[in-house]
């Protein structure tokens, strides 16, 4: 499936809006990051995303994986194009350079990730549940255990699984049975079944290590009593070396919607060994600590596809010729005028691209805070990141799915049959909704924990330095109305929620979506201002026009639906939601 990578795209919020080599100039660790190498390192991974990933998009899909005595075979393709990302060093690029990851800056890593995303999401699955395996261990695990796995897993020889959701036990992980029995040699031995496991088991590299969610024997009930085990495939031995086969196996393969090439595997632990990361019933933060890092990832996933969706119905809605131009034909010597004619189609090409840039940049804002808040110390930059993770997560994935929909719309029945590749992208891009949290969780971590619990300090803060950025003096009068929309809206929930304890998950989705308009609101009031007067500036202008006029007055509408309590959800009885 075709894909162009967005270099130009990575360059002007790198360079123009956000200058972030000034940053990094005051981060020891990113001093040798220069404007030309960066520049090499997004060219080369657009390279290997757009020759390399993209072409077995479509490949993987119609294969899927295969599931023959417990052994899982990925589609045609995938385990050579995986040697490729892992033996460019791909995996460790935010990487500890102590264990062989090359310390890059998460902002940078996010623009990358997006292309991986975009070209092929089920390929880079086996990647992204890797990257955030190392996080965990990185975070929390003995120095023998870094040194046992980090280097190994940056390298892509082997990769990584989050093992936690199981039949009963999804978002409750607190219900969760899989047990871990004390081994006299310290370490724990693991029975349970775990299902819609990514990556759980594959053909692409020599070792697959679990991180596994279970609960110590005797341990306190609920979240709790619940610890993290790294439960690898083959047990290393000592030095290194790949030692037995450990007791766990693959028990059948999902079938999906989409991501058909990512394998998502049941996963039986029959007794498997397993050995404690980090403290005894810490589990779920030292967990956090990968899902986190997840959430955001999958937030790019979502991004991505939406900037392929554009990309394919941008391409088709100039080729396809129906129709003539209200205004008279525009192409008189053809048949018919280009789709590019009809105001309705450019309404949907132009909703699409706004959400895709709009976001791209207030996440690669998020991503900078990441890189603060590791190291420069920054505690304001960590509750930043923190805040803006749901929403990166739920708001990218949301408009993903939208921006993929609308390109359908645009192809008319073919985006509906397979041969032009657009209904892949909605069955793909679907699932970024649901896993790492379904988005409603997303909501209410916002809602609830992040501004509600924090009496809504974090998110002014936030709205205080956003301010500070240097605006287009056109939007700007926009962008400060959207904020003290927030701000109106933040007070209202937070008041009413001390009397209501339904308020924040009945407001939840509706106030992500808010924070994600605003924070487009801004985004865009600030690459307005940055644009240049050449075709790429000013299509970055008509789009920013676009938003301020067609898309960001939705708030309005948000606005009047958050103030409505509670009771008009709750007041239904339960009994009548079958009547
Ligand atoms: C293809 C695929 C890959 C996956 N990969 C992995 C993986 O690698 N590792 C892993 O461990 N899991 C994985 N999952 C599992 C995934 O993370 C869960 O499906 C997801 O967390 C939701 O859990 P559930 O399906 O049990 O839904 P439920 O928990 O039953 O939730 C159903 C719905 O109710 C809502 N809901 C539930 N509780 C609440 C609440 N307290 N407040 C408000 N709303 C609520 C949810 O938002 C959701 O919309 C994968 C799933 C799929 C389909």
């Amino acid at each position: 499936m075709d894909y162009a990578a967005k270099e130009k795209d990575a360059d002007f919020l790198m360079n123009q809006v956000f200058k972030v080599q000034q940053n990094w100039s005051q981060i020891e660790a990113y001093q040798e990051f220069s404007e030309e190498l960066v520049r090499a390192v997004v060219a080369e991974g657009g390279r290997l995303a757009t020759e390399v990933m993209a072409p077995l998009n479509e490949v993987g899909d119609a294969h899927g994986c295969q599931l023959n005595d417990g052994e899982v075979t990925t589609p045609p393709g995938f385990k050579e194009a995986f040697a490729q990302i892992t033996e460019g060093g791909w995996l460790g690029l935010t990487g500890n350079p102590a264990f062989g990851g090359q310390g890059m800056p998460k902002s940078l890593a996010g623009l990358i990730e997006e292309m991986f995303w975009a070209a092929n999401s089920s390929l880079f699955l086996y990647g992204s549940l890797t990257v955030g395996a190392c996080l965990s261990i990185d975070a929390h695990g003995s120095a023998e255990q870094k040194q046992t796995y980090l280097e190994k897993l940056y390298s892509g020889q082997w990769t990584g699984a989050m093992a936690l959701t199981e039949s009963h036990a999804g978002t409750d992980l607190g219900m969760m049975r899989t047990k871990a029995e004390p081994q006299a040699d310290g370490s724990y031995r693991i029975t349970g079944t775990k299902i819609f496991i990514t990556s759980g088991e594959h053909d692409m590299a020599e070792n697959i290590v679990h991180l596994t969610l279970a609960r110590i024997v005797d341990g306190p009930k609920g979240t709790k009593g619940i610890s993290l085990f790294i439960v690898p495939k083959f047990v290393p031995n000592a030095d290194g070396s790949l030692g037995p086969r450990n007791g766990w196996s693959s028990g059948s393969l999902e079938h999906k919607m989409g991501i058909n090439g990512s394998a998502t595997s049941v996963i039986n632990y029959d007794g498997a060994r397993g050995f404690l990361l980090g403290e005894e019933h810490q589990g779920l933060a030292a967990m956090f600590t990968m899902m986190n890092y997840e959430r955001l990832s999958v937030g790019l996933q979502g991004l991505g596809a939406g900037d392929l969706a554009y990309q394919h119905s941008a391409r088709y809605a100039q080729d396809r010729i129906q129709g003539r131009s209200a205004t008279g034909a525009q192409h008189p010597d053809k048949e018919a005028d280009s789709l590019l004619v009809h105001p309705d189609v450019r309404r949907m090409l132009l909703t699409q691209r706004a959400y895709v840039e709009g976001c791209r940049a207030f996440a690669f804002f998020a991503g900078m805070q990441l890189d603060e808040a590791k190291h420069m110390g920054d505690e304001r930059a960590e509750r930043f990141g923190q805040l803006l993770t749901p929403v990166v997560k739920a708001f990218l994935t949301d408009k993903g799915l939208e921006g993929a929909v609308m390109a359908q719309q645009i192809l008319g029945g073919h985006g509906y049959v397979k041969e032009w590749g657009v209904e892949q992208i909605v069955r793909d891009a679907r699932i970024a909704q649901i896993y790492e949290g379904a988005n409603g969780i997303q909501a209410l971590d916002l809602a609830g924990r992040k501004v509600v619990r924090d009496g809504g300090k974090t998110l002014k803060e936030l709205l205080q330095v956003l301010a500070d950025f240097e605006l287009d003096a056109g939007h700007a009068p926009a962008v400060s109305e959207a904020f003290e929309r927030l701000r109106r809206v933040t007070d209202s929930m937070i008041a009413r929620s001390n009397e209501d304890a339904n308020l924040p998950g009945a407001v939840s989705a509706d106030f992500l979506d808010l924070v994600g308009m605003t924070l487009c609101a801004w985004a865009w009031g600030v690459m307005a201002q940055r644009a240049g007067d050449d075709d790429f500036g000013v299509a970055k202008k008509q789009t920013a026009r676009f938003f301020f006029a067609r898309l960001l007055p939705r708030t309005v509408g948000l606005e009047q639906g958050l103030m409505a309590d509670s009771d008009v959800l709750m007041d239904m009885p339960e009994a009548l939601f079958s009547a």
